[in-house]
């Protein structure tokens, strides 16, 4: 080692050791430091450059710091970023107007984190069953899929299927059915007369990408419909292009009742979440019934303006299309012993591994040599979801270094 690599070494250990001292352990990143991102390229504090294969569970789509999306919250920011909602303010306005038009629902509620977007879904859906379908108090029941994530709060944790989500954070909130997932039978047994809604990801992104099969949200929704259910997609992860549609809902042409989305919404800006649905449903809620003091306000109104703007003006839906397919077929053929299976729709691409290749880690830390950043999911997925402005060049760099990663 030459005396400037020691310290570039130590500057990376720097970083670690003061995250790994003062921070809370609920994660366990890769060994790499962060400090600038471009497109779909980020640069650790060495000024090693990697293509974002993450792409922040599909928040940053619109790749890092887009320069239209920065100038918006740059000029929004000097002119008033906090109102709260307790007064209007002129951009709220104008971004449900783009919300709706870009999504074709009529109404919508904001929120910041993806999280209380899905909570204020249940909430919605528990309050339509009593107020709307009847529902006797205290007994709307909500299904969900086995494999589901949702988020992090306690309601939230407390209808998911992973052990480690839930163990130590109970009492858990009663209310939820589970139902394996892509499984239609299953879930008209699972309906009864106080069903409410039933809650699903339209492909289970941390669940290891995993693609119900063909026709699964087109009967769910008839199902829903046959029984007066919600039917409520989380689309956080899979909507805004990454599927490369605009929603993955968009493939079997269902529009479900309620439609939650978080991430990309701001282009990983800044947090902005939103529950789309119609006046039926989130006009049951009335003044004091649920909020959020950072929800709605001025700057995230701005921010996610402008990430729509960039998602639809620059074509990175289409992008998502044309750029998936070729990088699931050049993954599908490369001829690893150690890939299972290549699955996904769009950018949205997990590759399972054999149980015998030792977990998808290891591959990740490989790759990250490499110049890839990845991340394992359940154990033997490695998902590969670039920024939609990915190019064909991008890909092809990349896929020559996954292939041998993967040998
Ligand atoms: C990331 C994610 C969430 C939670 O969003 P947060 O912003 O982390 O609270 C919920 N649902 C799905 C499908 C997600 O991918």
């Amino acid at each position: 080692m030459t005396i400037s690599d020691t310290a570039v070494a130590s500057q990376t250990g720097h970083f670690i050791d003061l995250e790994e001292r003062f921070g809370a352990h609920n994660y366990h990143p890769l060994e790499v430091v962060l400090t600038r991102g471009a497109g779909p390229w980020v640069y650790d504090v060495d000024g090693k450059r990697y293509l974002d294969c993450l792409s922040a569970y599909s928040a940053v789509n619109q790749g890092h710091c887009h320069p239209r999306i920065l100038a918006a919250m740059v000029e929004q920011a000097q002119r008033l970023t906090l109102t709260s909602r307790a007064f209007y303010n002129d951009q709220l306005g104008l971004f449900y107007q783009d919300l709706c038009e870009f999504s074709g629902y009529p109404m919508a509620l904001p929120m910041n984190s993806g999280a209380e977007a899905v909570e204020t879904a249940v909430k919605a859906a528990r309050k339509w069953g009593y107020t709307v379908k009847g529902v006797p108090a205290d007994k709307a029941e909500i299904i969900v899929c086995a494999g589901n994530f949702h988020g992090r709060t306690t309601t939230i944790v407390s209808f998911s299927t992973e052990p480690q989500y839930r163990e130590g954070f109970g009492p858990l909130t009663p209310g939820f059915v589970v139902v394996p997932y892509g499984d239609v039978a299953a879930l008209e047994a699972a309906i009864t007369s106080n069903t409410v809604a039933f809650l699903f990801e339209p492909i289970q992104g941390e669940g290891g990408v995993n693609v119900p099969p063909p026709g699964y949200l087109t009967a769910a929704a008839e199902l829903c419909r046959r029984y007066d259910v919600l039917l409520m997609a989380d689309e956080i992860q899979t909507g805004l292009g990454r599927t490369g549609r605009r929603f993955a809902c968009d493939y079997e042409d269902v529009r479900p009742d309620v439609m939650i989305l978080g991430k990309a919404l701001s282009g990983g800006f800044y947090p902005v979440s939103a529950v789309l649905s119609d006046p039926e449903v989130l006009g049951v809620f009335k003044p004091g019934d649920h909020g959020s003091t950072f929800g709605g306000n001025p700057l995230g109104a701005a921010v996610a303006r402008a990430a729509l703007a960039v998602l639809r003006e620059e074509g990175l839906i289409e992008n998502a299309a044309v750029q998936g397919a070729y990088f699931r077929e050049q993954l599908m053929a490369m001829r690893s012993r150690h890939v299972r299976e290549v699955r996904g729709k769009g950018l949205l691409i997990g590759v399972d591994l054999h149980p015998e290749a030792g977990g998808a880690r290891r591959f990740c830390n490989a790759l990250a040599g490499q110049g890839i950043l990845a991340k394992d999911t359940h154990g033997t997925v490695i998902r590969l979801a670039p920024p939609l402005v990915v190019t064909r060049d991008d890909l092809d760099w990349a896929l020559a270094r996954i292939a041998s990663a993967l040998v």
